[in-house]
């Protein structure tokens, strides 16, 4: 072989070694060539790819330990806020009681039965299972204590025959005065002696010792408390004294299981263990599947209780998050995609830009302004913009439907008045935060403006999830809201309407929400609404109605009946209460349940109950004058009474008229004054200034507290019976009405009974010592001219008495 061929360079591949010059030849025609540059770049891409796929995973893995945990904490102090309230109005409940009893040591049944009416027991109290009084009861006061409880059939107690006399030889038995539970199957036997059940009980009566017990009840534990109560509710120091004031024993009975279901709904993952320990017991009670390596924190509910939450496990390490793995595997994919893709496509060609188009077609919405700055939430553009996109998608998945939650706060308007806009926006704000709380991921919490939100769901599950979720928000609005520096807490609620389907466009979806949130409004808010078909046929008929309600008081198409009120004492009417009517120019006579609503919902309500008060005012002169003394009531709805301007409407009308104030009565709903009690009472008291009598209206249909009562300057109540529960048991009713008969004495009030339309009804309340009555047996409403004739007749009830 010559140098000359020794120097040659070897052709390619042949495996001869490389030298110097060859190596730069060849990298410089490898750079000449395409293919080789972009496998280089394609490796690097898929390098590169991979380090940012481990590093987001990391990022994204500790982002979701973040977010769990949280979320866990927000999960916690909801769960613990709901326990601590119902421990503390178990607690306050049990106070209460004991102040009755030590106030009222002789109460009878009736008279027991009456006050957890009024303090209405079971309803906020869903963990109560009962609520009595136990009595010791020395064997020569038998009898008169047999009196005490048997003179009135209480339900749900019963009030079988007292025949119990102790086998033990003692001289006295211990037995249920009165007993509140939540079905009369689980009422205690009437001659159950407690003393002989519970051996240490009579010794608390020395002690002032409450004494505990959990009692097995089917699935779950009931945890039972028996207090002594004293005589002016203290228990006196010495034993002497405590023996003198002793009055009875209060039970109570709660059931933890069921503030821990309250708790827990809507948290799937969580658990909770309560435990009540005090020196004389330590107790626990569990609910919820506690998950390996969960989260869990204590939280001290005061007064004994402590309860330990336990919720979904932080996830541990990047690969451990599911969420964090599949990005990384991802992102590994695409950039080995990426990497294949420029090593294929790239190698002569010059790379084009890809152009980012949203899934449907349309460039996504500019990012300025799409979040509402106060809450944060997506705002009514960005909203449209969601629902448009998941109605879109729904369309495109058979068997997924679009659903939407429309929310309205109820009374926002008031917030607003009352507490100005920054306790408003505050309001808001927490709205935004409990909704974002109850929802779960991939739903849409948007905020339309004003105190309007909208939930958007995509749902498999026909309506059951909205449902449950309608059912949450209203839970979760329920719990009372602190305003930083503005005073006491607020209750707040909304009405719901909700809609789900297959729908073309987000604007159908959003309008039948809307119409359901009418109806839920409509129906007395706080609630929620399904859409239903039938509701845009209704929507249509009362866009009608409402036009000519405008009309109605211009061109005096509403007129005024009266229905009389006798006084059984004198056999003579008393009084007359006006009722509208309005004379519509096509569909006849319209009675108030057709128009009233619709009156309070557009606001004619004030104008129209303007006028009924200057009506029924010159109405009352005209017979004042002409030698009837008789006097008016009139309605007042929620709108009218919350107005600023109420008093002096009420003045105006007492003006024109000239009428003694005190011949006109102002009736309002008791579930009225009952929407703010203390603005009701204040309200009340400056029109009450003017002279004129005030009456609770269906009295016994809402939850108005004694207390409550008292503050208020009240003439009459107002009870219809018929009304009066929602149970057919017609002795039951006739307690009830007893009892408010009882409560208005107590009171000082008079009692009217409205409603009476048989010849047994009267005497029934006339027995029960009711002088005041009203109905279609004594007197329909009649016009004015038939009031004349009425006048004319002298008046003396033809069936009273
Ligand atoms: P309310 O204040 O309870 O009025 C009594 C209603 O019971 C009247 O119905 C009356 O006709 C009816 N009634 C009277 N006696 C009997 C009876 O023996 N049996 C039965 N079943 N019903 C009897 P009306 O006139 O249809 O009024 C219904 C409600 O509409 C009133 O209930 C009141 O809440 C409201 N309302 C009536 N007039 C006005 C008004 O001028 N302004 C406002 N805001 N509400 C009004
Ligand atoms: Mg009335």
């Amino acid at each position: 072989m010559s140098d000359n061929e020794a120097n040659r360079p070897a052709p390619d591949g042949d495996g001869a070694p490389v030298t110097g010059p060859v190596k730069l030849g060849r990298v410089t025609r490898l750079l000449q060539s395409p293919r080789a540059v972009w496998g280089a770049v394609a490796v690097l891409c898929v390098a590169a790819g991979t380090v940012g796929s481990v590093l987001g995973s990391q990022d994204v893995a500790r982002t979701d330990a973040a977010t769990a945990r949280h979320s866990f904490g927000e999960t916690a102090a909801g769960i613990a806020s709901t326990l601590k309230l119902a421990v503390q109005r178990e607690e306050d409940l049990a106070t209460a009681a004991t102040t009755f009893f030590a106030d009222h040591p002789q109460a009878s049944r009736a008279e027991f039965g009456a006050w957890t009416n009024w303090a209405h027991a079971l309803r906020p109290h869903p963990a109560l299972s009962e609520l009595s009084f136990v009595a010791q009861v020395r064997a020569p006061e038998l009898a008169a204590f047999k009196a005490r409880v048997s003179g009135h059939p209480l339900p749900p107690a019963a009030s079988s025959s007292l025949t119990t006399r102790p086998a033990t030889g003692r001289p006295y038995t211990c037995l249920t005065v009165a007993a509140l539970t939540r079905s009369p199957a689980t009422a205690p036997p009437p001659n159950l002696d407690y003393c002989a059940r519970t051996r240490t009980l009579v010794g608390t009566r020395d002690t002032g010792r409450r004494i505990y017990a959990t009692i097995p009840t089917g699935t779950t534990v009931a945890l039972e408390t028996e207090t002594p109560v004293y005589r002016g509710s203290v228990p006196p120091i010495s034993v002497h004294g405590r023996r003198a004031a002793f009055v009875g024993w209060l039970r109570v009975m709660v059931t933890p299981g069921v503030m821990l279901t309250e708790a827990l709904r809507g948290h799937t993952e969580g658990a909770v263990r309560l435990r009540y320990k005090t020196r004389a017991v330590n107790v626990a009670f569990s609910s919820g599947a506690q998950q390996r390596d969960a989260q869990s924190t204590t939280v001290d509910l005061h007064k004994g209780w402590t309860a330990r939450i336990y919720g979904a496990p932080v996830p541990g390490g990047w690969l451990a998050d599911p969420q964090a793995r599949s990005l990384f595997t991802a992102g590994l994919l695409m950039s080995a995609l990426l990497g294949l893709l420029i090593f294929v496509l790239c190698g002569d060609q010059r790379p084009q830009a890809p152009s980012v188009q949203s899934t449907d077609g349309e460039q996504p919405p500019s990012n300025e302004a799409l979040y509402d700055v106060l809450t944060g939430l997506p705002n009514n553009a960005l909203t449209l913009d969601l629902a448009k996109r998941m109605v879109a998608r729904a369309g495109r998945q058979s068997g997924m439907l679009a659903g939407a939650l429309f929310i309205d706060i109820d009374r926002f308007k008031d917030v607003n008045e009352r507490f100005g806009q920054a306790a408003a926006d505050e309001l808001l704000k927490i709205v935004a935060e409990r909704l974002l709380n109850v929802v779960r991921t991939g739903d849409t919490v948007g905020r339309l403006g004003g105190d309007q939100f909208v939930v958007l769901v995509e749902s498999a599950a026909r309506g059951a999830r909205l449902d449950s979720l309608a059912r949450r928000v209203l839970e979760s609005l329920h719990q009372a809201v602190s305003l930083d520096g503005f005073g006491p807490e607020l209750f707040t609620t909304a009405s719901i309407g909700v809609a789900f389907g297959r729908y073309e466009t987000p604007d159908a979806l959003l309008r039948d929400a809307e119409l359901a949130l009418q109806a839920a409004k409509g129906a007395g808010k706080d609630r929620y609404t399904m859409f239903n078909a039938n509701m845009l046929s209704v929507i249509e008929g009362r866009g009608v109605l409402e036009t000519d309600l405008n009309r109605a008081l211009l061109d005096q198409q509403f007129f005024l009946l009266y229905q009389p009120i006798y006084d059984l004492t004198t056999k003579r009417v008393t009084g007359l209460e006006a009722l509208i009517r309005w004379r519509h120019p096509t569909r006849g006579i319209l009675l108030p349940a057709e128009f009233i609503p619709l009156a309070e919902e557009t606001g004619l309500i004030v104008p129209i109950g303007r006028w009924v008060l200057e009506e029924a005012c010159g109405r009352a002169a005209a017979w004042n004058l002409a030698g009837h003394r008789i006097g008016v009531s009139a309605m007042v709805s929620t709108n009218q009474l919350n107005r600023d301007g109420f008093v002096t409407d009420v003045r105006r009308a007492l003006q024109q008229s000239g009428i003694e104030p005190s011949l006109l009565t102002l009736e309002i709903a008791e579930s009225t004054i009952m929407i703010d009690v203390a603005a009701a009472t204040e309200r009340l008291r400056e029109v009450k200034q003017l002279g004129v009598r005030l009456a609770i209206d269906d009295f016994g249909s809402g939850y108005a507290y004694r207390s409550d009562l008292q503050k208020m300057p009240l003439d009459f109540l107002k009870v219809d019976r018929s009304s009066l529960a929602a149970s057919d048991d017609e002795d039951y009713r006739s307690w009830l009405l007893e009892a408010i008969l009882h409560f208005g004495r107590d009171l000082s009030l008079t009692v009217i009974a409205k409603g009476i339309e048989t010849s047994e009804q009267l005497a029934t309340v006339q027995a029960m010592g009711c002088t005041m009555v009203q109905g279609y047996f004594l007197g329909e409403p009649l016009s004015t001219d038939a009031v004349g004739s009425l006048f004319a007749a002298n008046a003396p009830a033809a069936h009273a008495g």
